[in-house]
């Protein structure tokens, strides 16, 4: 007896072969391994055959992850031996890893002496490294991929074509013989840039030595890594990150921070046990958490740091060298994608940085450090999903009871086979997102796949990169969409391409979108009560909407609630500049405390858009507090008011509840209690937590929580503690922001089309 099995998941490139092999071995079976299109085929016979899944599901690689298995039983082959064969055929089906941060055992081999790749910056395994970021095209060899000017020794050679080597068939497998080289760049007196000579040069590290000592003179230098430049100082001198931000022109977005090791950042920052898995794990996040010590320019005014791990062989190396945190901030002009080569670094940034490390293994597709913050009881949301997680995978077959197909999709009645396709075979369909925090998703055959962050597509440069992001998904994938689906707003860059197509298009709401990412994470089906909270999202009535309540399910959704809409003062401006929009809200005597008066009530006659924004909420009661002149940047009055909030202080302000929700009495609260900030910000988060709660108690319907605002830590805790007998959901590794958007219009496609 001869036994089949057809894997899928994440099974190439991972040295999932290599782990077949080994176990095969081990049980004495004979057969072969192979990769296809359809996926991994394995063909085993022997007597410890019935051993053969569950050693190779406990012994799974690190990178590697079983979505399927499918057995058949056949009559015996007799083989006499256990092969891995070589396939010609291309897998343009099979996922591709993202980019991993380098493993215990790379680094192991990099600090010991006697190992060929002592220092070596550019080590890696089938368990570690490069991945998306370097790969052109499918299938994944060396020759799709900036390894490909790189020609393979022998004794690296020989690594990659033995079975039982960790570095079988790791594409990027290199050493110093055959591997890329660092190098420094500095920046002359007249402004030009030169490579620097390094003397000493038979001293292996010395360049990453040269960057640590201008890191410590108070330099800034910018480092390449695995998906992009950051820029980089030391995160202790002031001076340093003062000058950082005058000449990037951030005068006070917070800075993400870089750290030897998780006892270094334990000195800096309160840790709890779920932040240390967050920032341990093998995906190196940016990890939200809260500050012990003030590092003055770093984050000022808010309670939190985002920290990280080193995550490549050159950042270990570098911090041989420094053992204070540095700031380590994509290298890009305010939110354009992250700059991948030192040409482009010197022509945006070269005013910013004094010293560059470059090398030249090129990145083929940038990708961002990915971002997330624990919350509540174990759980976590993603705030930005990119290196680690993204390209985003997930197996979307349709679950099966008795034969039947349980998502009840019409066209799926009355087939008698035993397996389904939630997705017609024939439609393939790409979301394009949002405007903010643009990603893009693709549904194809059984696979539905998001790309990792893009960015806000307010410039040439990041709509370019949205455009390239879809043709390399396209290629990757061998993916052609049939059907787009975009967002409703109208100004929205993604729209515009997406109706510049000639597809089928459709246009779907912006917050119902949130929703749908949510039951698209959690296979949700049925009706769920979902509070979506947000900035700005087109309302099916023409006005910007962002304070939802809908009922809904995968095909439809009623706004049964909303926060009361009022006038955008300014328009688009109000996002940065509060003052009007606020205090013309306000009551009379209460309004006249603020300098504005006059021009906001006098503003408050003119024409404009309304909007039902809970980002604007939170924006009108931090100003009117005192906390706020401006929003500076995205979050900041969230953040305050996160940072403000007190559990001891139980006051709440009543918000009637009818079709509408009634915040006003909490701006003249706020304004009567200007300059109390805990008081406000502890008031209004107990206040909006109390409405959600007695809406949640009006339905018999489990509930959703999405929206940018949801990445309120604070708020997203409360509200799961005072939600009781009830289950809440949210989005954990699809973003819970607008990064999400992308996701649930893939979703409403895969269910409705
Ligand atoms: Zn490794
Ligand atoms: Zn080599």
């Amino acid at each position: 007896m001869r036994i089949k099995y057809k894997i899928n998941g994440i099974v190439q490139g991972v040295g999932f072969r290599p782990t077949v092999y080994k176990i095969a071995k081990k049980l004495n079976l004979c057969g072969y391994v192979l990769n296809s299109s359809d996926g991994v085929i394995i063909e085993i016979e022997g007597e410890n055959k019935e051993r053969f899944i569950n050693e190779l599901k406990n012994n799974l690689p690190p990178l590697a992850r079983i979505d399927t298995i499918e057995e058949t039983v056949l009559r015996a082959k007799n083989y006499t031996d256990f092969q891995i064969i070589e396939s010609k055929e291309t897998t343009k089906t099979t996922s591709i890893s993202p980019d991993i941060a380098v493993c215990e055992e790379c680094l192991k081999e990099m600090f010991d002496k006697n190992n060929r790749r002592y220092l070596f910056p550019f080590i890696n395994c089938t368990n570690c490294g490069p991945r998306y970021t370097i790969i052109k095209d499918i299938p994944y060899d060396r020759k799709n991929t900036s390894m490909a000017k790189f020609k393979m020794c022998e004794e690296c050679y020989k690594e990659y074509t033995n079975p039982l080597d960790r570095r079988y068939h790791a594409e990027p497998t290199c050493c110093y013989d055959c591997g890329p080289e660092l190098n420094v760049k500095c920046k002359m007196e007249n402004g030009k840039w030169q490579e620097l000579r390094i003397e000493n040069g038979e001293l292996r590290i010395k360049k990453i030595e040269v960057i640590a000592e201008k890191i410590k003179e108070g330099k800034i230098v910018a480092i390449k890594g695995l998906g992009g430049f950051h820029l980089v100082c030391d995160a202790t001198n002031e001076n340093a990150v003062k000058e950082l931000r005058r000449r990037k022109q951030r005068p006070s977005k917070p800075f993400a921070m870089m750290f030897k090791n998780i006892e270094t950042i334990k000195r800096y920052c309160k840790l709890t046990y779920n932040d240390v898995n967050l920032i341990t794990s093998k995906e190196k996040p940016i990890t939200l958490v809260k500050k012990q010590v003030e590092l003055n320019g770093i984050a000022d005014g808010i309670d939190r740091y985002g920290v990280f791990l080193p995550y490549t062989p050159i950042h270990y190396l570098l911090f041989e060298y420094i053992d204070f945190p540095i700031v380590a901030t994509s290298a890009n002009i305010s939110d354009e994608p992250i700059i991948r080569d030192s040409d482009e670094l010197i022509d945006k940034l070269g005013t910013v940085v004094d010293y560059i490390l470059d090398n030249n293994r090129d990145i083929i597709n940038a990708c961002d450090d990915s971002v997330v913050q624990a919350v509540g009881d174990g759980e976590y949301i993603t705030m930005r999903c990119a290196r680690g997680y993204a390209p985003l995978m997930k197996n979307v077959e349709c679950r099966m009871e008795n034969g039947e197909c349980k998502e009840n999709i019409t066209k799926h009645k009355n087939k008698k086979i035993n397996k389904f396709s939630i997705l017609n075979s024939q439609f393939s369909i790409l979301g394009v997102g949002a405007n903010q925090k643009n990603t893009i998703s693709l549904a194809f055959k059984e696979k539905f796949i998001l790309s990792p962050h893009i960015g806000d597509l307010g410039t040439l440069g990041s709509i370019e990169y949205f455009e390239r992001t879809i043709d390399t998904f396209r290629r990757l994938y061998d993916f052609k969409e049939d059907v787009i689906i975009c967002d409703k707003h109208p100004y929205y860059e993604s729209t515009k391409w997406a109706l510049n197509q000639n597809k089928e298009i459709y246009q779907l709401q912006h917050h119902y979108a949130h929703a749908l990412a949510t039951m698209f994470e959690y296979d949700l089906e049925g009706d769920y009560l979902a509070f979506i909270f947000d900035g700005t999202g087109y309302g099916d009535d023409g006005s910007i909407w962002g304070g939802e309540v809908f009922i809904c399910n995968r095909h439809s959704y009623e706004r049964i609630h909303y926060f009361k809409p009022f006038k955008l003062i300014g328009g688009e401006k109000a996002v940065k500049n509060p003052a009007n929009m606020a205090v013309a809200l306000l009551n009379d005597d209460l309004a006249k405390i603020y300098k504005n008066y006059k021009i906001a009530k006098n503003l408050s006659k003119g024409n404009f858009p309304l909007t039902s924004s809970m980002g604007r909420i939170f924006d009108m009661v931090a100003f009117l507090a005192g906390m706020i002149e401006r929003n500076e940047w995205e979050g900041m009055s969230g953040l305050l008011i996160e940072k403000n909030y007190n559990p001891e202080i139980k006051e709440i302000v009543n918000f009637e509840i009818n079709k509408e929700i009634d915040f006003i009495e909490m701006l003249n609260f706020a304004a009567k209690n200007k300059g109390s900030f805990e008081l406000v910000s502890s008031v209004f988060i107990n206040s909006l937590v109390q409405s959600i709660v007695k809406i949640s108690d009006m339905y018999d319907l489990d509930i959703i929580v999405g929206g940018g605002v949801f990445q309120n830590k604070t708020l997203l805790t409360q509200v799961l503690k005072n939600i009781k007998n009830k289950k809440v959901y949210f989005n954990k590794n699809i973003p819970i922001n607008d990064g999400g958007i992308s996701a649930g219009q893939t979703a409403w496609g895969m269910w409705n089309l």
